[in-house]
């Protein structure tokens, strides 16, 4: 049902640390277990995860997770998106994922959303799904205190998984729903990205595979070209279910064996391809506007070959970048505390893109008529990290911060939601990202995050924050067409940026305790007990 772009492109929450997946039931002894300080080691894979795959290539991952009690969460994932389609089927993949709602061979017709509806699952709330380039992904939470419930639910993901009616008088019908889709997005947002991601993909093949498609092609195409791609791509090698939550996980284990081991592949399987995006090593710009946009927002992108979290060392840059996120963070902050900000809002950070890459960004939100004045406010502050980097008290802050949210996520680990877990293994089964568990990952911090040093922090900033591979989008309401700045007016406030005279971030909170001279101990002059609530009043000499 929905279109995801995976990237957010409007990334106007601060970033936050890296911890919120993690969660993990280890044995006591892991934690004082030593982790090795120098040499890259593959991670390891959190013992409470069963995982494992059927010999036809069927991934699963299951783990038992009682936040919530008595509910669990089904995921089907397709390692399948947009990207794969050919030309006549641009548009294909995103119209599949919805006739998965319109009829299986065991839930013909409308029979699927009207029985889960009956049983409590609202669809579109609950039951959902989404096609992005590189998958399709599909979401069941269901309850399982009702074993039958919970054994239909195993079975329609069965039934997505290649059972699918695909009924052309179906299909008929749901093409109007999706060229409806296509017309209004899900607002001004859709609308302006499916201008300018094209651009941000360099003219790869994801420009051209942006997951609604084609109205050519939603309006035109035959009943064989879908189940073309049916066919081709939902297919067990590509396939995992992921079941987490208060379940018995050997049960589970054996109703995936015994329902997903009958999946065919195709007698010639095609390859799946992973594209990538080529950077172009040159610098784009793009303005778009759109009735419904509210602000101008100027969004700075500078792209880079992107990072992955396989090895400690991987772990270990993972959190250097989280530190660096979060120092960039309160600066910003910051400035937004100041009797008057220069915009509306104003971010940065490093983080992950689309097809392998990372991106730094700056984002402002500006305020009306001062987009000028807003964007050189966000260029400054970047520059700043590059010219000067962080300083040492501010790394300190920032560590021992890290730590304490590792701490407190390691502390509640019992309380993480069965849905944080399906999303760090969704990031496993699509991306390769390792998933050691919470006490692997609090464990390495402590070890870890004391020796990282504010160089490796700096160095971090300055191959990040290049001039080169950098797009600059612009977002406006429409009726501010006519005032947007040209590429030469807005590369002409980036240059004079970079020749500013810009001072070192000064910081103003130290590390000096409270009250810098020891107190003369005093003596207790006073003792008095405050009868009924067990409470002692001394009073002190001084
Ligand atoms: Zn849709």
């Amino acid at each position: 049902m929905n279109i995801k772009l995976k990237y957010l492109v409007l990334n106007l929450v601060l970033p936050s640390l890296l911890i919120a997946s993690c969660g993990v039931k280890k044995p006591a002894e892991g934690l004082t277990a030593p982790v090795p300080a120098t040499t890259a080691e593959t991670l390891p894979i959190d013992t409470a995860i069963i995982t494992g795959k059927l010999s036809n290539g069927f991934s699963y991952y299951i783990r038992k997770n009682t936040e919530p009690k008595n509910r669990a969460q089904l995921y089907l994932a397709i390692k399948a998106g947009s990207i794969l389609e050919n030309e006549e089927q641009r548009g294909l993949a995103h119209f599949m994922e919805h006739m998965s709602f319109n009829g299986t061979r065991n839930f013909p017709k409308n029979e699927l959303v009207n029985y889960l509806q009956k049983s409590g699952i609202r669809f579109g709330a609950d039951l959902n799904a989404y096609t992005s380039f590189d998958e399709t992904v599909y979401q069941l939470p269901i309850p399982t205190d009702d074993p039958e419930l919970f054994k239909n639910g195993i079975q329609i993901m069965r039934d997505w998984a290649q059972d699918a009616s695909l009924d052309s008088l179906e299909i008929e019908k749901e093409r109007g729903v999706i060229l409806e889709e296509k017309r209004l997005g899900k607002g001004a947002q859709e609308r302006m990205q499916n201008k300018y991601l094209p651009l941000l993909f360099n003219n790869s093949r994801y420009s051209d595979r942006l997951p609604i498609g084609t109205d050519e092609v939603l309006k035109g195409f035959n009943l064989k070209t879908i189940k073309q791609f049916y066919q081709d791509w939902y297919r067990p090698d590509l396939q995992a279910l992921i079941v987490v939550g208060d379940i018995d996980v050997k049960q589970v284990e054996q109703m995936i064996k015994d329902k997903f081991s009958d999946l065919k592949t195709p007698v010639n399987p095609k390859e799946r391809t992973e594209y990538s995006i080529p950077l172009l090593n040159k610098n784009q710009f793009i303005s778009v506007t759109d009735k419904e946009m509210p602000y101008t927002v100027a969004q700075i992108l500078i792209k880079h070959p992107g990072t992955e979290i396989k090895t400690t060392e991987d772990m270990r840059n993972s959190i250097i970048r989280s530190l660096y996120n979060q120092m960039i963070g309160s600066r910003f902050s910051e400035l937004m505390k100041q009797a008057n900000p220069p915009f509306l809002q104003g971010s940065s950070s490093i983080g992950g893109f689309l097809a392998g890459l990372d991106v730094a960004s700056g984002v402002v939100v500006a305020k009306p008529g001062e987009l000028e004045k807003g964007f050189k406010a966000v260029l400054s502050e970047i520059e700043k990290v590059k010219r000067f980097g962080f300083t040492q008290t501010e790394l300190e802050r920032a560590k021992q911060s890290y730590l304490t949210s590792m701490e407190a996520a390691f502390n509640e680990k019992d309380k993480t939601s069965s849905q944080n877990y399906v999303q760090e293994y969704l990031r496993m089964f699509l991306e390769g990202e390792a998933s050691p568990g919470i006490d692997y990952e609090y464990n390495f911090s402590k070890t870890r995050v004391p020796g990282i040093t504010v160089n490796e922090v700096n160095d971090l900033a300055k191959r990040y924050l290049t001039d080169t591979n950098r797009d600059i989008v612009i977002m406006a309401p429409e009726k501010e067409a006519a005032s947007l700045p040209s590429e030469a007016v807005v590369n002409s406030w980036i240059q004079s940026v970079k020749t500013e005279n810009i001072s070192a971030y000064e910081d103003q909170v130290t590390n000096e305790p409270l009250i810098s001279e020891k107190l003369t101990p005093g003596k207790v002059v006073a003792e008095k007990t405050l009868d009924g609530i067990g409470v002692t009043e001394l009073t002190l000499s001084n």
